[in-house]
């Protein structure tokens, strides 16, 4: 209709050349978008430089997505994208350190500095795009203009467009509403849009836990019986999509609104072993949450931790019956690990270096039990000690029975030469962890002063 009625006034479907107001809807509802409290001013100098260097070049450039969904909610975006009509061997032309990138959705990567910008052509929408067996997109690179790209995006408040350098903002769905309301709606039939691609289940689950916002009955409806859908999706894209989810700042959120819609079963193998015990609840539940805090605090999460720790359950179910049989710790332990890994990885393609982080992990948990001889000091210098060891911590935290042994690293760690010739010769028990000795005049260390880790509640 729209796109008739566009026709009707310029005679044809848009073309790269034409003037960039051929690309925008008449009738989007625009916003002056410092009105609305968006600060102009935290729009990165590297978003800004690209859509003014596409618009001089006689295109349309806007920032949109997440970049200015959070700068709407007042929070700071994670990364800026552009959206254009400029086609991606014009983008190309305009910048110095730009490629394509991707096959079956290309974007351009533009580098200013250490600054990177994705930007997406807009998308046509196809009626007669080609899908898989099950109505999945396969190719999505014919241009349209940016109604059509508006329409073809996933939730309202994904879809709003910013012009930072006319302080304009255009909505397509009434994505301002939805957003002053905290309300997480599909655009489009749900059904219709998870069956095209099956990750939108999973992004509805990432963005109401991030946002906080209240998912519309619409698009809840269609999930709990699409779920299957997702078995399609190919691995290495579930992978990102989950890696997403858990690295949000809101994976406990996330995991637990997964949960209420019914994701969590016969999703990813993953997800299944996630309630299927208390305490493996209860850990992973402290991994999230400790996760979580990482990245408020603006630290790094690495992702071999948190797959090791989503997986622990499951390597513990693994190996304890084996130890139990008689087996020998250590190749038990490999081989519950390998195991598991199988499990997961005909729908979760997870990465080889992350195994392969995963695998030293775990391991090392049996190798924290040699408190004497060389061995704590060999140990030290292992490459993935810290992570081996911050692993060690959760697992005391979240009350499994090695709060001693945690107790003893942590002092190891902590204390100078002394006090490690002292713990050498005091290896932790089972239970409470023995006494130390203090010395007059030394600093008491921070375990010390904290005590050992108290099991969670
Ligand atoms: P975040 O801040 O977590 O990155 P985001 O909204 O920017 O959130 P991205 O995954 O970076 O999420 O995607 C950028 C934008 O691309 C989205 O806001 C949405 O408009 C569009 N998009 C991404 N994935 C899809 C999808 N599967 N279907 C439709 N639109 C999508
Ligand atoms: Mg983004």
């Amino acid at each position: 209709m729209i796109r008739k009625l566009i026709g009707r006034i310029f005679g044809r479907k848009p073309k790269p050349g034409d003037h960039p107001d051929t690309w925008v809807k008449r009738h989007a509802e625009v916003f002056r978008a410092s009105e609305l409290g968006l600060d102009l001013q935290a729009v990165s100098h590297a978003a800004m430089r690209t859509c003014e260097s596409l618009q001089q070049a006689g295109f349309a450039a806007y920032v949109v997505g997440g970049g200015v969904r959070d700068l709407l909610l007042g929070r700071r975006p994670k990364d800026f994208d552009v959206a254009t009509n400029a086609p991606p061997e014009e983008v190309l032309k305009l910048f110095r350190r730009a490629r394509v990138i991707g096959r079956r959705f290309q974007i351009v990567h533009v580098h200013h500095g250490r600054d990177l910008i994705e930007v997406s052509t807009f998308r046509a929408i196809q009626a007669d795009a080609q899908t898989d067996a099950h109505g999945r997109v396969l190719a999505d690179n014919v241009w349209g203009t940016q109604e059509d790209d508006a329409a073809r995006r996933d939730f309202t408040v994904n879809a709003l467009y910013l012009d930072p350098v006319r302080d304009q903002l255009l909505d397509y769905h009434h994505g301002v509403r939805d957003l002053k309301a905290g309300i997480l709606r599909i655009i489009g039939d749900a059904a219709t849009r998870y069956r095209e691609d099956p990750v939108r289940m999973l992004r509805v689950a990432r963005f109401a836990a991030k946002l906080g916002f209240r998912i519309e009955d619409g698009t809840r409806a269609p999930i709990t019986g699409m779920a299957d859908l997702l078995r399609h999706v190919p691995s290495a894209r579930l992978f990102d999509e989950l890696l997403k989810l858990l690295t949000s700042g809101h994976a406990l959120a996330s995991i637990q609104t997964l949960r209420a819609e019914g994701l969590h079963h016969g999703l990813l193998p993953l997800l299944d072993g996630i309630f299927a015990s208390e305490s493996g609840e209860r850990f992973i539940q402290q991994a999230l949450s400790n996760t979580d805090a990482r990245i408020a605090a603006e630290k790094s999460v690495s992702p071999g931790f948190l797959l090791a720790a989503l997986l622990w359950p499951q390597v513990l179910a693994a190996w304890q019956p084996r130890v139990a049989a008689g087996e020998h710790p250590m190749p038990s332990l490999l081989a519950a690990a390998d195991a598991v890994l199988d499990q997961q990885s005909d729908r979760l393609a997870v990465q080889k270096r992350f195994a392969a982080d995963m695998r030293e992990i775990w391991s090392l948990q049996l190798r924290f039990e040699r408190c004497t001889g060389g061995a704590p000091l060999r140990l030290l210098e292992h490459p993935r000690f810290r992570a081996g060891y911050d692993f060690l911590l959760l697992r005391a935290q979240a009350g499994e029975d090695c709060a001693a042994l945690s107790a003893w690293w942590q002092s190891f760690v902590e204390g100078g030469d002394s006090d490690r010739t002292d713990l050498l010769a005091q290896p932790p028990g089972k239970g409470a962890p023995r006494a130390r000795k203090r010395r007059g005049g030394r600093r008491r260390s921070r375990s010390e002063a904290q005590g050992p880790p108290q099991p969670s509640a």
